[in-house]
């Protein structure tokens, strides 16, 4: 049932029904409208976290995609970190040993980058994306430390080849005449000065003019006459190696110093010059000028029954030709 409201109107006085002027109606049409406006957005800010706004929806959207990037990159960087790892290995077992290399320490190998301090501008962040950044961020580092420590070790190994490779070469390794080994390297008595002394190198006889090679490559140090050694050559084979060639009958053409020898090559002849009692060779090899038994640079030159007999004959004289 509608209620009906009159007001007492002094001009007539009577009762008349109270009636809303257009005003009022006004007025309140725009409070209810406002109450609903004021309503609706109370709403939506209490439901805002459910539904998000389109720009909101569009991040989260973004962001998934970004996170979704961020794991195949770390698999990518996996990936990578195991073809690396590969290369250790093969630089471990196979290069280092090759070249006799001391292995990388285990624990330098292993080494940490950073720390959590590192990293610490991420902090900022608290979304799973940011630790995941934070984890991508240290594999990274990781990778490169590892591949400069991989580049500082086969930089090392390829040192260390080239040097071998100049090696091997250079070392004495060859018989200098084809003759026979009459006196070892050690105490011998000496036939001229006629007392014991250590007979600093061996005695091959080979029949005079007989071709002498040099034993290495190198670059001829001396190309002297006269002395005890009589015409003698010294060679200088790098590393610490010099040979030294005496009592030749004469230098092969062009033999001086400064001139670069490979090994085989001839550069003299079998001779009887300075203190000698026959036509022999003796040969010295020294390292750091310290003499060096000669008959253990053969081993790689001549077989093992070879080198046996030579052995015993060097030890059977005690007697040199000097
Ligand atoms: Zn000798």
């Amino acid at each position: 049932m509608h209620r009906r409201l009159f007001v007492y109107d002094e001009q007539s006085c009577s009762f008349v029904e109270a009636g809303f002027s257009p005003t009022r109606r006004y007025v309140a049409f725009l409070g209810f409208f406002l109450l609903g406006a004021v309503l609706s957005a109370l709403i939506l800010w209490l439901l805002s976290p459910v539904l998000g706004t389109p720009a909101e929806t569009a991040l989260r959207a973004e962001n998934e995609a970004l996170r979704r990037q961020m794991e195949q990159t770390q698999d990518r960087i996996q990936s990578l970190q195991a073809r690396l790892e590969e290369l250790v290995r093969r630089d471990e077992e196979l290069y280092r040993v090759l070249l006799g290399a001391r292995p990388v320490d285990p624990e330098v190998r292993q080494a940490a980058v950073g720390g959590a301090e590192a990293y610490r501008f991420l902090n900022v962040f608290s979304s799973p994306a940011a630790a995941a950044l934070r984890q991508t961020l240290k594999r990274l580092d990781q990778l490169e430390r590892q591949i400069q420590l991989q580049q500082h070790s086969f930089a090392e190994l390829r040192r260390l080849l080239q040097e071998r490779e100049k090696l091997l070469p250079a070392l004495p390794a060859i018989v200098p005449v084809q003759g026979t080994l009459v006196s070892g390297f050690g105490r011998r008595f000496h036939p001229i000065l006629r007392i014991v002394r250590d007979h600093e190198g061996v005695d091959f006889i080979a029949p005079p003019g007989t071709p002498v090679y040099a034993t290495g490559d190198g670059i001829v140090l001396r190309a002297e006459t006269g002395g005890g050694y009589g015409n003698h050559i010294v060679i200088e084979h790098g590393f610490g190696y010099t040979t030294l060639y005496g009592h030749l009958r004469a230098f092969a053409p062009g033999m001086r110093p400064g001139r670069r020898v490979k090994r085989g090559e001839v550069i003299g002849y079998i001779g009887n010059t300075g203190l000698s009692t026959g036509p022999h060779l003796h040969y010295e090899v020294r390292r750091f000028d310290r003499p060096l038994n000669p008959l253990h640079f053969f081993l790689a030159d001549i077989s093992p029954a070879r080198y046996q007999a030579l052995r015993e004959a060097a030890e059977r004289s005690r007697l040199s030709l000097d």
